[in-house]
């Protein structure tokens, strides 16, 4: 089957002058080379250049910049206050704290950027709102909410019933939290809108060429089909391609799809639900449902989950519709009446890399001091991965600085199980979650034995959408 670019990119490509694909032939050289243009490696590009515009940057994308992940997301730009629990345990509190400010600061910085250079990518800073559709789930922030009010972090506020079914679009959120610290976009757009101004800032991208191998050598070399890059640093921003490249990987991120559909554009039925604004808005399951607007009049709505691939393997299925668009489908004429019986216009799913604390890890790889790497968003990678340029270009500009000192730079804090154990204890506990959430819903007890298994993924650190 032919592979399908999602939605999102499709009509980012559709939007922009056409703009050539040039895949690297022959040898080069340069300061800094790229591996992966999705939102990570294009923004540890283009902090590279905002710091020291001087340095020759290179970017090798095996197939377009946005092909990955950055294109195909459900576009919801969260911070990571919800994390904070785990991010105290794993880094401490003052390390905690700064990397909840960051992930903050992280949307305002992106917001800027796409003014700055006039990205047209539906950027809407209109907060987030975390919310229950069940009554086992209200309450659910309820102890990070005070963990971050005692340190002086806390964004949320509890909202009233009844606000939190305007605001959200949908009667089906019972209740909910809110915080204007967060926003949604078009993702596609803003991939390739970041991959134009990289261009202009004098990035050398190629596309159409996947890195075969890497020479760890004293100067690293990145080799391609028809060519090879000679780099003082390297920096690999694969994302769930990883494993497949380094092995050593195989075992520090589960691969598992999200899916999402996307209505057709109505903005008179958007406007019956209530659903005026960018907000983005998630349920409390550990299968997360998620959705915004579209400044167009559209409702995308996601779920993640799904679909896990054997090995961490790049599966042809995430470059195809979703096989849930039935299910998403259903779920958005639940939530929105007004949208019920309406034709979905597109379905599309693919790999989210989901780590063992729900956290991104960043390192060198193999112990080599000018070959850097950073993955494992867990599905929450639209803002952190601003963070992750900003600890790869500081790794790669040599600099000393709270980012290349953080401890989320020393490498995966965890390891899944080998295979087979992980594919088929996956499916088991994701069987589990499917039954709790079932149960939940129906305002049933779930089983003793659900619960024990479901508990296995929130304990690991809850995925925000994968
Ligand atoms: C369906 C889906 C929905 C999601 N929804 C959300 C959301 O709503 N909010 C949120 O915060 N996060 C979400 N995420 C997560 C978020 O999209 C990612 O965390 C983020 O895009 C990661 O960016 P990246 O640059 O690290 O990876 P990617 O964008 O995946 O980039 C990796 C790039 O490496 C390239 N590559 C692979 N192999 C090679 C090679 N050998 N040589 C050269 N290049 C190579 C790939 O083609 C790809 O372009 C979602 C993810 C998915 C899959």
């Amino acid at each position: 089957m032919k592979k399908q670019r999602p939605f999102w990119l499709e009509q980012a490509l559709a939007a922009e002058k056409q703009q050539p694909v040039t895949p690297l032939l022959g040898e080069i050289t340069a300061e800094v080379c790229i591996v992966g243009g999705g939102y990570t490696g294009l923004w540890t590009a283009l902090q590279i250049k905002q710091q020291a515009p001087a340095t020759d940057v290179v970017v090798l994308e095996a197939d377009i910049c946005g092909a990955g992940a950055s294109g195909r997301n459900g576009g919801c730009v969260l911070s990571w206050a919800t994390k904070y629990m785990t991010l105290q345990k794993l880094f401490g509190e003052s390390e905690a704290q700064r990397l909840v400010i960051a992930s903050e600061q992280a949307i305002e910085h992106i917001g800027a950027f796409v003014r700055k250079h006039q990205i047209d990518c539906d950027f809407r800073h209109d907060g987030v709102l975390y919310t229950a559709m069940a009554a086992a789930h209200v309450g659910s922030t309820d102890s990070v909410i005070a963990a971050l009010a005692a340190r002086g972090l806390n964004s949320y506020e509890t909202l009233p019933a009844q606000q939190v079914a305007t605001r959200s679009g949908s009667i089906s959120n019972i209740a909910g939290v809110f915080s204007p610290r967060g926003a949604s976009v078009q993702p596609g757009k803003l991939v390739r809108g970041m991959r134009r101004v990289a261009l202009e800032m004098g990035v050398r991208i190629y596309e159409q060429t996947p890195m075969h191998r890497i020479d760890p050598d004293v100067q690293p070399v990145v080799h391609t089909e028809a060519g090879k890059v000679t780099a003082k640093k390297v920096v690999l921003a694969l994302n769930a391609w990883m494993p497949q490249k380094f092995s050593e990987f195989s075992r520090s991120i589960v691969v598992v799809s999200s899916d999402m559909v996307v209505t057709q554009a109505r903005p008179d039925l958007l406007k019956q639900t209530g659903l005026h604004n960018g907000v983005a808005v998630l349920d409390s399951r550990t299968f997360v449902y998620y959705y915004h607007s579209t400044s167009d009049g559209r409702i995308m709505l996601g779920k993640g989950g799904n679909t896990f691939a054997y090995g961490a393997r790049m599966l042809p299925v995430f470059d195809q519709p979703s096989p849930y668009r039935a299910q998403l489908g259903a779920a958005v004429g639940e939530f929105f009446p007004p949208f019920a019986g309406l034709n979905i216009e597109a379905s599309w799913n693919g790999p989210s890399d989901r780590a063992t604390t729900g956290l991104p890890f960043f390192g060198n790889l193999r112990g080599h001091p000018s070959i850097f790497y950073g993955l494992g968003y867990s599905g929450n990678g639209v803002g952190p991965t601003y963070m992750g340029g900003q600890i790869l270009s500081s790794l790669a500009l040599g600099q000393d600085n709270a980012w290349t000192r953080s401890a989320i730079v020393k490498g995966p804090r965890g390891h899944f199980p080998p295979e087979p154990v992980r594919y088929f204890g996956s499916l088991l506990v994701r069987g589990a979650i499917r039954r709790k959430e079932r149960a939940e819903m129906l305002g049933r007890i779930p089983s003793r034995l659900d619960r024990g298994l479901s508990h296995l993924a929130d304990a690991a650190g809850k995925a925000d959408h994968g």
